[in-house]
């Protein structure tokens, strides 16, 4: 492309950022291509192809150098399978615009060193509608369109997910992407060699990635020797004032258009003469009715039926987009709209001129919210924002560090053992005595300094989390046994210096416990060698880190001594209940108690009914609650006895014992969690709590 002299684009210095009409005006008001039917300007007009760019060099100059490596393999990819004149053009355009949805993403995500969140990864999907949105409202080659949004599909699960073959398009830009990423350093690893991505992508042809492109790509390399070293710094176009406002104005109508898309379930957008220019993936999926049967509809009024909010029909004159250009104003109505399965959806409808600086209209914006759907997933978000995190210190909870656990695990198999992972266990040392000193709340408070010390403590990549209790588990990817120890070290010695202030001001400390995983591990072994040998720093004298090979902890296993308390016979838990009740009943009762815990029945007969109770999780430790406590229980049914004397009919006795499935360390635990679960038994047994006895 010949360089463009800068543009001006008047309502830059009026645009406020919550301004929507007028930053829909913004996407609107990029002109439509040229007429002629060859060359980039009937792709996408070159200003609005430079607009677009200057924007993304605006957000990060690195995300244009991508853009242009990804181009440049896409179309030598292409060039290799065939490919020629204007598809050939479309599928460069398609490559230097694939990011452009990372234009409205915020800094915390798109800059943010390490793994991210899954709602930050849920936001992130989102770009390839926020590129569609734009891509559409700057009236680009459908083409171009098709071949971003395909692109994010697995070639493999691509037919599913589109209803359709994956454009051959989509099919390169994917993997054009990914080799590019490859090879480049990420926030959250090395750069992998030439030979090392493209071992990575041959391992996903045919699932992830369409293989013949693959064999494409490395064809082009061997005919273009020297080209996979060839690496072009990011190229830093100074931009001009006009420059980096209307880059900043820009910026701000994508993040605009992120609210608009995680907020509301639909948006559309026409001209000053209702032609559809944008039809969200939303609507398509409100309506059925896909993009580009919309765009292809004269007027918006042909594409939804409305009904009002009774379900009576509408008239063209009440429709709230004829209302809106009658009165120049916007409005908001409750409306029912035809869905893709034939009913009438409820929905609320917002409706918007979009106007100029001198209020003249260019076009109307509809935006729609799905009562229906709305509270579900909100609350849905929220069920899955807690369900990562520990409430008191906000660092990831046992359940997001054992996903994330198998994650590791899995990559370190798949990559044949060759990047060990290593964890870092860690207790707080006579926490039990900071709590009776100082109060409860004053160890909330040690916990929450604490957890904010290890996460600003440890390197971007590695996930922090709460084990339980006074207990944190430390994942470093990449990260061979002695170097995490020297971790360990380092934060035990910034433990073990910091100072607790609150109305008392203390110290404390805090024993380490460091494995890497090795070949012969699962999972749940790594942590739990990690676990022994912060063992070994409590029996070593506390505030001490100590590491564990397997090869040792054999060694180890032998010599550790059990405390007395936890004898053997401490964590069997034996009781007899009578109940109330026929023999013939209890199993049917028993029922209830299983579907209430969740419980897995083992053997069931007349006699004897066995199952576990609780949720074992990856790692075999007890967790701090009592679903985290998993228990084997068995009950022995004896026979039926009358009783008449005491006024029921039929007296039953049950021999219950319990025994701590997975790994409980303290007896004391165990035995308040099987008397919690005795209790509940009871209630479904309605059994008599005077005639227990403890066996
Ligand atoms: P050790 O050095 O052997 O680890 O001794 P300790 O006292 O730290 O170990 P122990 O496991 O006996 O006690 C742990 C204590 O942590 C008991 C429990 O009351 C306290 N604790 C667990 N969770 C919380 C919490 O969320 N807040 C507070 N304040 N205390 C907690
Ligand atoms: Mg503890
Ligand atoms: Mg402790």
């Amino acid at each position: 492309m010949a360089p463009e002299p800068a543009v001006q684009l008047p309502s830059v210095a009026a645009s406020h950022p919550m301004n929507s009409a007028r930053l829909l005006f913004q996407l609107v008001s990029l002109e439509s291509p040229a007429e002629s039917d060859q060359g980039w300007d009937s792709i996408i007009h070159r200003k609005v192809m430079r607009r677009l760019m200057l924007a993304l060099q605006y957000r990060d100059p690195a995300l244009v150098r991508h853009s242009r490596q990804v181009a440049g393999l896409a179309v030598g990819v292409a060039e290799q399978l065939g490919w020629d004149g204007q598809q050939l053009h479309i599928l460069e355009a398609a490559s230097l615009l694939h990011d452009i949805g990372k234009i409205g993403i915020p800094d915390i995500i798109l800059f943010k060193p390490g793994q991210l969140a899954s709602e930050e990864v849920e936001l992130m999907g989102l770009r390839y509608r926020i590129t569609s949105d734009v891509l559409q409202a700057c009236r680009a080659d459908r083409q171009v369109v098709e071949i971003i949004t395909q692109s994010q599909h697995h070639y493999n699960e691509s037919a599913n997910e589109l209803g359709v073959e994956m454009l051959q398009g989509a099919r390169i830009l994917a993997v054009a992407d990914a080799y590019e990423s490859l090879v480049n350093r990420q926030s959250y690893r090395d750069a992998n060699s030439h030979v090392q991505a493209m071992d990575i992508l041959a391992r996903g042809a045919g699932s992830r990635f369409d293989g013949n492109v693959i064999s494409a790509l490395g064809h082009w390399f061997e005919s273009n020797p020297g080209a996979e070293k060839q690496t072009s710094q990011p190229q830093q176009y100074a931009l001009s004032h006009e420059e980096l406002l209307e880059a900043g104005t820009l910026s701000h109508a994508f993040s605009y258009l992120y609210l608009v898309e995680s907020l509301y379930h639909g948006f559309h957008i026409t001209d000053a003469e209702l032609r559809p220019l944008v039809w969200n993936t939303g609507c398509e999926r409100l309506t059925g009715v896909p993009w580009k049967q919309a765009l292809n509809t004269p007027r918006i009024t042909d594409i939804v039926e409305y009904r009002d909010r009774y379900g009576e029909p509408l008239s063209l004159a009440d429709r709230p987009v004829l209302l809106a250009a009658e009165t120049g104003q916007a409005l908001t109505t409750e409306l029912q709209i035809h869905t893709a399965d034939g009913r009438w959806l409820p929905v609320e409808v917002q409706t918007m001129p979009i106007t100029d600086l001198n209020g003249l209209v260019l076009g109307f914006a509809e935006i729609y919210r799905d009562h229906s759907l709305e509270s579900k997933t909100g609350e849905y978000r929220d069920l899955k924002l807690m369900a990562r995190r520990d409430a008191l210190t906000h660092v990831a909870n046992r359940g997001e560090l054992e996903d994330q656990l198998k994650r590791y695990f899995q990559e370190y198999v798949a990559s044949a053992h060759k990047t060990p992972f290593s964890v870092i266990f860690l207790d707080v040392d006579h926490f039990k005595k900071t709590n009776d000193t100082f109060g409860h709340a004053a160890g909330d408070e040690v916990l929450i300094s604490l957890a904010r010390l290890l996460q600003n403590e440890t390197y971007s990549g590695e996930l922090v989390a709460r084990f339980g209790g006074e207990e944190f588990v430390i994942l470093c990817p990449e990260t061979k046994l002695d170097d995490a120890w020297k971790r360990a070290e380092r934060l035990r010695l910034a433990i073990s210096r910091a100072r607790v202030v609150n109305s008392n001001e203390f110290t404390i400390t805090a024993s380490f416990g460091v494995a890497e995983v090795e070949p012969t591990d699962e999972a749940s072994t790594v942590i739990e060698r990690a676990d022994k040998a912060l063992y070994m720093s409590k029996h070593g004298g506390r505030n001490k880190s100590s590491k564990l090979t397997s090869a040792q902890q054999k060694a180890a296993d032998s010599t550790l001594v059990t405390p007395p308390e936890d004898a053997a016979d401490a964590f069997i838990f034996r009781h007899k209940l009578r109940a109330c009740i026929a023999a013939d009943m209890i199993v049917y009762k028993l029922s209830a108690f299983v579907d209430a815990q969740g419980a897995k029945l083992g053997k069931v007969s007349k006699e004897l009914v066995t199952m576990k109770v609780g949720h074992r999780g990856l790692v075999p430790f007890w967790g701090a609650a009592p679903n985290r406590q998993p228990l084997n229980v068995t009950l022995e049914i004896g026979d039926e006895r009358s009783v008449l004397e005491r006024g029921a009919s039929k007296l039953v006795e049950i021999g219950v014992t319990m025994t701590p499935l997975g790994w409980c360390r303290k007896s004391v635990v165990f035995q308040k969690r099987a008397r919690g679960l005795l209790k509940e038994l009871r209630e479904y047994l309605a059994a008599d709590h005077d005639d227990d006895e403890i066996v």
